[in-house]
C-alpha cells in the first residue's frame, strides 16, 4: 500500500494514505507522486515506535488498499479509526472491518444532492448513501462528517443530509466541519454560520457536533516519512 507520510501529535498518529478515487475541488491531500510503498507488517512495526493512544487511517483514501488495510488493523494493537469517503465500503468490507475489530469509522457525506456531489467530487453519492445504511446495520461505531463550504455545501445541503440520516436513525452521530480554504474554492465560514448549520441539523438529529466543539486535527503535529 502507498503512504504519503505519518502525522504525529501527542496522542495520535495519522497515516496519510496516498491516492484517492474522488477529485474534490477543495482537496487538501498531496497528489504529487511522492509516497512510500509499505507492507502492513512493516507499517505496524513502524507504528510501534511511537507511544500513541490511537491511529487514524486517513488520506487520500485508505480503502483503495482494502486487503492490506484489514491486515494492518489486525496487527495494529492500538485504537484505530478509519476516515473514508465511503465510496468503496460494501457489505464484505464492512464485515472485514468488524472481524478486524476496527474501533470507529468516520465517513464523509460531502453532499446529499446528486448533482452537487457529482460536481464537487466527480462521482455519484449513491454508494456513499448506501454505505451509511450498511454501517448503521453493522456492529461498527461510526459518525458521518460534512465539511461546510460556503456557497457550495452549506445550509440547504446540511438540512438534506440531516433529513436523510434521520430517515435511517436519528441517533446517528453527525459532525459538521468548518472549511479551511484550499485554493480559491470558497471562503472560511464564520463561527455563526457553523452554529447555524448545527442548529438546522439538530432539528432532525439528536447527536450533532461541529469542529467548533471538538477538533479532529491537532493544533500541532509533526510530519514523518514512513
Ligand atoms: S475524498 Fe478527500 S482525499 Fe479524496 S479527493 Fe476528496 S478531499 Fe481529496
Amino acid at each position: 500500500m502507498k503512504v504519503s507520510y505519518l502525522s504525529l501529535s501527542e496522542h495520535r498518529c495519522t497515516i496519510q494514505f496516498y491516492g484517492c478515487n474522488f477529485r474534490c475541488k477543495a482537496c487538501f491531500a498531496p497528489n504529487n507522486g511522492t509516497y512510500t510503498e509499505i507492507t502492513p507488517e512493516r507499517l505496524a512495526a513502524r507504528l510501534k515506535q511511537f507511544d500513541v493512544e490511537e491511529v487514524m487511517l486517513a488520506g487520500g483514501e485508505p480503502t483503495l488498499y482494502k486487503e492490506e488495510l484489514l491486515a494492518f488493523i489486525k496487527l495494529c494493537g492500538t485504537k484505530t479509526i478509519l476516515s473514508t469517503n465511503g465510496f468503496l465500503l460494501d457489505s464484505e468490507f464492512i464485515r472485514g472491518m468488524e472481524d478486524a475489530s476496527l474501533d470507529e469509522v468516520h465517513i464523509d457525506l460531502k453532499a446529499y444532492s446528486p448533482e452537487v456531489h457529482e460536481r464537487y467530487t466527480g462521482h455519484s453519492n449513491q454508494r456513499v448513501l448506501n454505505a451509511i445504511k450498511l454501517l448503521n446495520a453493522s456492529e461498527l461505531s461510526f459518525e458521518v462528517i460534512t465539511v461546510f463550504i460556503p456557497d457550495i455545501i452549506d445550509n440547504d445541503e446540511i438540512e438534506r443530509i440531516a433529513k436523510f440520516l434521520a430517515g435511517i436513525d436519528d441517533n446517528i452521530k453527525y459532525r459538521i466541519i468548518r472549511y479551511v480554504p484550499v485554493g480559491r474554492v470558497s471562503r472560511r465560514p464564520t463561527e455563526e454560520e457553523i452554529k447555524g448549520a448545527v442548529s438546522i441539523a439538530k432539528e432532525y438529529l439528536s447527536n450533532v457536533i461541529s469542529s467548533l466543539d471538538v477538533r479532529i486535527h491537532p493544533l500541532k503535529s509533526i510530519r514523518l516519512r514512513v
